[in-house]
């Protein structure tokens, strides 16, 4: 008899294709999602379904990705670059990104993006439905981008498990409500068996949408859906502390750490790490920080904001926008406090691998992570498991999905420029004991709720639905 069969799917698959010089390279992604599923799609059977990042130019680009990514049990679904500009770009980032983040009047609504969403959802069903005949399988379904495809799987295979994850916040209903096409996606959402968040506000919102949009009641946590029990629940996502933790102890991360201290004089070294994006709260920081030169002249050119942000989307207007508008603040910081021997912010616009990530982990005094809105924020769970050997302080955004778990970082309102610099200023001067005890309590929390413990928990989960969904027919 056949084992039962685990397919993942996302958007992107963990592994990326780039063409250079006519030739095809394959390049492993090194995000969390990736290790955290590498036991799962990697054992045989199991498959990963998702876009490759690239456009083929001709069939036999095709067959040879194709053929490449069988091997590591991974399954293309190609798009057209129309469909990535509707799809993915015009839909998921323009209006199901903003609206998720709380954003409404960046919400462009188009009616052919919504066409493109949903052609390009079958698309990645007719992928999925050829790979999973079987009742026994499962289905493990990642993101906003894909909130239409487990009912589309649904149709085809009623009995088999389905599990959604959405990264991202779900927002409060009457936020929700603005997108036209809402009952659809909810209905999209809910051909799964568990569809699971970060946070427990963020599945309350999403119960609360299907009551209020569709007339479902709810029963503690879970909706009665044509014959099936549905269940919003909880799982904080987890990083691979392992990794982290073991970079921050190599020998050579360490050297690499001192190089950069010495470099910026033993001054406090201020970290701040992010993707380009509106949502991460990286104007109001750099407000906070001039904030902080300003009131507090004594500390100037004793600190160092070190802010890496990574590019992100510039395709659309607001983050091309908020490109220049970060250019003109960090310019304008430089020019009013620099001296010549010092430079308030070093900024780079940039990617680093994650040994550099590790060591400026392992340098930072004091890591700011202060999101507007974040499903979870994985860069201060990565300090966090960095800092086993080293002092430092988090002063993290209540409105991060990681605030709910990290209870002894500093939090703060990231609205507030006057709260993150009294929190800067708490952290600068924050006795070595203290750094140590609060720190001590997070490595705690980040090291058991690691990313293997999720996916386990999740699985676990979704097996007992599938009993108990048994039971109640
Ligand atoms: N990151 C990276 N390269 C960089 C900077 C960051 O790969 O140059 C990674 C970082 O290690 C983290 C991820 O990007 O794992 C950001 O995840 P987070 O949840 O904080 O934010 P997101 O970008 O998913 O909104």
């Amino acid at each position: 008899m056949r084992n039962k069969k685990t397919v993942i799917v996302s958007n992107r698959l963990p592994v990326r294709v780039e063409r250079r010089n006519d030739e095809l390279h394959f390049i492993p992604s090194e995000g969390g999602l990736a290790t955290g599923l590498g036991s799962i799609y990697q054992q045989e059977g199991n498959i990963w379904v998702g876009w490759p990042g690239f456009v083929p130019e001709n069939e036999y680009e095709e067959a040879i990705t194709r053929e490449k990514l069988a091997e590591l049990n991974l399954v293309p679904v190609f798009l057209t670059e129309d469909e990535l500009q509707g799809y993915y770009e015009g839909f998921s980032n323009e209006v199901l990104w903003p609206i998720f983040h709380y954003r409404l009047s960046y919400a462009v609504y188009t009616t052919e993006n919504w066409h493109t969403y949903q052609e390009v959802n079958r698309k990645f069903a007719a992928v999925v439905n050829q790979q999973s005949p079987s009742e026994k399988d499962e289905v493990w379904i990642h993101d906003y981008q894909l909130m239409l495809l487990p009912q589309l799987v649904r149709e085809q295979h009623p009995d088999i498990a389905i599990g959604y994850f959405q990264h991202i916040p779900f927002p409060p209903d009457e936020v929700f409500r603005s997108i036209p096409w809402r009952d659809e996606l909810i209905k999209g959402v809910l051909g799964a068996d568990l569809v699971a968040f970060h946070t427990y506000n963020d599945s309350q919102h999403f119960l609360n949408a299907c009551t209020h949009l569709l007339g479902l009641p709810i029963q503690n946590n879970s909706l009665h859906v044509d014959g099936r029990s549905v269940y919003a629940e909880v799982y904080p996502m987890g990083i691979d502390f392992e990794k982290f933790s073991a970079l921050a102890a190599s020998e050579a991360i360490r050297d690499r750490a001192k190089e950069i201290r010495n470099y910026y004089k033993d001054r406090k070294f201020i970290l701040s790490i992010d993707r380009l994006d509106y949502s991460k709260g990286i104007i109001e920081r750099l407000q906070a920080f001039e904030s902080l030169l300003k009131e507090y002249p004594e500390l100037r050119e004793k600190v160092v904001l070190y802010m890496l942000v990574v590019p992100s989307r510039d395709t659309v207007p607001q983050y091309r926008l908020l490109r220049d508008e970060i250019d003109r603040a960090v310019g304008h910081i430089n020019s009013i406090y620099g001296v010549n021997e010092w430079q308030p912010i070093a900024y780079y616009y940039n990617s680093f691998p994650v040994e550099e990530l590790s060591a400026l982990y392992v340098a930072a005094d004091v890591c700011l992570v202060t999101p507007i809105r974040d499903g979870m924020n994985l860069v201060c769970k990565e300090y966090v498991a960095s800092k086993e050997h080293t002092d430092g302080v988090l002063i993290l955004s209540e409105l991060a999905g990681a605030s709910k778990e990290l209870l002894e970082a500093i939090q703060v309102n990231p609205n507030s420029i006057d709260q993150i610099r009294e929190a800067l200023k708490t952290a600068i001067e924050m006795p070595m004991q203290e750094q140590r005890e609060r720190m001590q309590d997070s490595i705690e929390i980040v090291k058991k709720f690691n990313v293997r413990h999720w996916v386990k928990i999740f699985f676990n989960r979704l097996h007992e639905i599938k009993t108990i969904q048994k039971q109640e027919m």
